[in-house]
């Protein structure tokens, strides 16, 4: 029945504008545990311990094009989030969010490699989380958060 809702909504019109998730449980959840999980590693140059910004925003909109490992530049169809630099805005994409109920543990490693943007460290596969390819990041403490 709910599919039926979505026959003849043209893709592009099925989500448009930005909205504000920052305060939902399963974003604050998630931002806690990508928090402790940086505490834990030791941070490439140039990366902070904590974000610049005091505090981050989660946003679900629509991708843009965007650069992953070595600068590759990836379209927005199949980029699940973005964040800048040192950003304070982690952006996911509207299938991103569908999927947090679904895939609870791959929506926590999303939010922990974002967080690590926020940190300043940019796709890398030398760092498990921060590769560009979502299959290969290390989940474990998604899956088992410490407590
Ligand atoms: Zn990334």
């Amino acid at each position: 029945m709910l599919a039926a809702l979505g026959v003849g909504i043209p893709k592009a019109a099925a989500f448009t504008g930005t909205v504000n998730v920052t305060a939902t449980p399963i974003v604050q959840q998630d931002l806690t545990r990508a928090a402790k999980f940086w505490q834990t590693v030791s941070l490439p140059d140039g990366a902070t311990a904590t974000p610049a910004c005091r505090r981050l925003t989660v946003v679900k909109r629509a991708m843009t094009p965007a650069r992953g490992n070595n600068g590759v530049l990836y379209p927005p169809q199949v980029i699940w989030a973005e964040t800048r630099l040192g950003g304070c805005t982690i952006s996911l994409s509207p299938a991103a969010w569908a999927s947090r109920h679904q895939h609870p543990v791959a929506f926590c490693v999303t939010i922990a490699h974002e967080y690590g943007h926020a940190l300043g460290i940019g796709d890398t596969a030398a760092i498990a989380l921060m590769t560009d390819q979502p299959a290969d990041r290390a989940d474990t403490f998604c899956a088992h958060p410490p407590r």
